[in-house]
């Protein structure tokens, strides 16, 4: 019996990767331009980790973990948890009072898998830990907007504030009173959700929940001065940089932790899976898991397997990536020797070489090349070993064709540009389908 790979759990294979690698340069590109630096986490923690910080009554916590229950330990749902855990365990508020720290990788959830949701998927997460200015908030709004717009991507932002521990105990009470009116109405996971998290009724996705949440209450009229100071000059931040956005007093985020400024990055192309990232500021979190105290953070996750599929969508499109700049095509056990030395050679010399040790004809060598989409190829065949000269054909320029030495330095002087392999990912390779037809 075949075995296959694990429901949810997804391979990445040649031809989709360098989408991948495209996402994560721009992105890269984008986190260094705004002073951002790469931490690397485990994908395994204490489970208790995550209780603590994502909380008891989320979805996540509650049935999304995979925990091996004997050792206690689960792997990772987020990563927001475990970098805070890192940056606590590290001291790194020590070094710096401002911390701006991005991680890329794998999370697990036990979901129901569907287009865009995945029980392995992939996230960037960025997180500023230290500081409670709203700039901060903006910054890394903007950031994101900024990434998603240069990936050519139509998303939108929206935004909403949770206020703080002064003033949500007011907000929830007169929530719950609106809710207590309509209980009956509302779906059994939310009856629940009514006591143990009111706010998470206003994420309710049943559209009887959301008819009758229409008038509920916004948390935007119960900020205390604090929050509601801290919320506008977010705003004015964002308007400031022309970052467009929409508020939308229903999102709460599906994490305990979260207050003040919460944000979500929505397409309206990817069916029920809208939100693209989302994240918010959580200033009691380092604090709650042992860091020191008045220690604010906020921070955001962009969920990759997502955008790649918008990618997709927006049909931008890659040149096959299997490229090289030689093939080296050696007739006969001789000439295919010389040429075996050769490629080593030159691939020292950071020239990506092909080469097929199969003993193939000519011939098919050559129909080998043209799919590797080689920019040269160079014959070695029993002539060419007796006269010392090799054949080297410039596969762009199909005539193109010269007598060289066989020699590494020889190919070197006659291939004037080598395309490192990872530039050329980069340029090239990726085009939008517009700019090739
Ligand atoms: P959703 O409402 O779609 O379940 P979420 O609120 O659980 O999202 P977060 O925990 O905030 O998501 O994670 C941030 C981003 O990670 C999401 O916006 C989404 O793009 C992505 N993401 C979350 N869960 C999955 C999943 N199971 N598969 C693929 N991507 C995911
Ligand atoms: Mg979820």
């Amino acid at each position: 019996m075949k075995i296959k790979a694990l429901k949810g759990f997804k391979d990445i294979v040649p031809g989709e990767v360098e989408l991948w690698q495209y996402l994560e340069r721009v992105a890269r590109d984008v986190f260094d331009r705004f002073h951002f630096r790469e931490i690397r986490l485990p994908i395994l923690e204490e489970t208790e980790l995550f209780a603590r910080s994502i909380g008891e009554a989320t979805d996540i916590v509650e049935k999304e973990m995979y925990t091996f229950v004997d050792k206690k330990i689960t792997m990772r749902p987020e990563a927001t948890a475990s970098l805070l855990r890192a940056y606590i365990e590290h001291g790194l508020y020590v070094q710096k009072p401002v911390q701006k720290l991005f991680t890329i990788g794998p999370m697990f959830r036990h979901e129901r898998p569907q287009k865009g949701r995945l029980r392995q998927f992939h996230q960037m997460d960025i997180e500023v830990l230290g500081s409670e200015n709203a700039r901060v908030d903006t910054e890394l709004m903007a950031m994101g907007a900024m990434l998603l717009n240069e990936l050519g991507l139509q998303v939108s932002l929206e935004l909403n504030s949770l206020g703080c521990p002064e003033c949500r105990p007011g907000y929830r009470t007169a929530l719950l009173s609106y809710i207590e009116e309509r209980h009956d109405s509302l779906c059994s996971d939310c009856k629940r959700r009514s006591t143990t998290n009111p706010l998470r009724v206003l994420d309710c996705k049943v559209p009887s929940c959301r008819k009758q949440i229409l008038d509920a209450p916004s948390i935007l009229d119960h900020l205390c001065g604090q929050c509601e100071d801290h919320f506008d000059k977010v705003q004015a931040g964002l308007q400031q940089l022309g970052v467009e956005y929409r508020l939308n007093k229903f999102m709460v985020r599906g994490l305990d932790y979260y207050c003040r400024t919460t944000f979500e990055f929505i397409t309206t192309d990817l069916g029920a899976q809208a939100a693209v990232a989302a994240g918010g500021r959580y200033d009691g979190l380092i604090e709650t898991l042992g860091g020191p105290s008045n220690s604010p953070g906020i921070g955001f996750a962009i969920g990759m397997e997502r955008l790649v599929l918008l990618l997709q969508q927006q049909e931008t499109s890659y040149v096959e990536a299997d490229q090289v700049d030689l093939y080296i095509a050696g007739i006969g056990k001789q000439g295919s020797q010389v040429g075996f030395g050769l490629a080593h050679e030159m691939r020292a010399g950071k020239y990506s070489v092909a080469m097929d040790h199969e003993g193939r004809s000519l011939k098919s060598q050559m129909k080998q090349a043209n799919k590797t989409g080689a920019r040269f190829v160079l014959i070695i065949g029993d002539a060419e070993l007796e006269s010392g000269k090799g054949i080297l054909r410039n596969m762009l320029s199909k005539e193109d064709q010269q007598e060289i030495d066989l020699s590494a330095s020889a190919i070197v002087e006659c291939i004037p540009e080598k395309s490192p392999i990872a530039d050329s990912i980069m340029s090239g390779r990726l085009k939008e389908k517009n700019s090739t037809d």
